[in-house]
């Protein structure tokens, strides 16, 4: 599943296609699970003013007030092509967005992406804003582990698997110490990791795993920098122990002698 590094990436690539165009027409082809007040009628020949990333979503602002947001969910990819080269009976595609000289395809394997038209720009939390900081989150007096609410979409949307993992890596935190037992050098490591990992994952264009790839099917390399995540029973590549797991959780992965509780 594309993580926030990879939306970001995804939106630099789109926005200088996109911006200060017209939609000409968009066409389903197949509709998502998730799809809210979508009339595409609506934004037909309006002027694409600035394209957003807001957490995971791919924001389309319109003239009017108008706002597309669009979200891949578990397997979404946009990609580009020309109408010369359009295949509508390709697997998995949903929308085909037509502007004058390329279209733009949504497609998605399983469909949990999701489609949505509103009349305001979302003004959710976002991790990769330069404010961003977590001394000033409202979390540290829960008795809950570092690890179940650093995944928490609403408390650091887009950070999932890896970016957990390579972050608590980064801060030498065992994914089970309690909020409660952080000192303050303790969240200046963690704000300190937390930006170096998205900082690493931004410049490197994000993770690409088998299912996601970036428009005009670009790879990432972020997967070349893991030091813990798909590395279980691996040495540790400071100190040598075997890297271990919290029982089955995705991205869970740590070395249990360089991270402490
Ligand atoms: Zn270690």
């Amino acid at each position: 599943m594309p993580e926030i590094c990879e939306v970001e990436t995804l939106k630099n690539q789109i926005k200088p296609l996109v911006e200060n165009k017209k939609i000409i027409k968009i066409e389903t082809v197949k509709s998502l699970f998730k799809e809210k007040n979508l009339n595409f009628n609506k934004i037909k020949n309006l002027n694409i003013i600035k394209l957003h990333r807001v957490a995971k979503k791919i924001i389309f602002e319109f003239d009017k007030n108008i706002f597309l947001e669009t979200h891949l969910g578990m397997t979404g990819s946009w990609t580009i092509s020309t109408l010369k080269n359009l295949n509508k009976k390709q697997k998995h595609l949903r929308y085909i967005f037509y502007f004058e000289n390329f279209i733009l395809l949504f497609s998605d394997i399983r469909g949990f992406g999701s489609f949505k038209m509103t009349d305001c720009l979302d003004t959710t939390v976002d991790v990769l804003n330069d404010n961003f900081d977590v001394n000033s989150l409202n979390i540290w007096t829960k008795d809950k582990i570092i690890y179940s609410v650093l995944h928490d979409q609403k408390i650091f949307p887009g950070v999932g698997a890896y970016l957990g993992a390579e972050i608590l890596f980064d801060a030498k935190i065992h994914p089970e110490k309690k909020l409660i037992n952080f000192n303050q050098k303790d969240k200046e490591l963690f704000q300190f990791s937390l930006k170096k990992i998205l900082l690493l994952a931004l410049k490197t264009k994000g993770a690409s795993f088998s299912d996601y790839k970036h428009l005009k099917e670009e790879t990432g390399s972020m997967q070349n920098f893991f030091k813990v995540y798909g590395r279980v029973n691996l040495p540790c590549l400071i100190c040598g122990s075997l890297i271990n797991k919290l029982d089955k959780k995705r991205g869970s992965q740590f070395c249990p002698v360089c991270q402490k509780k």
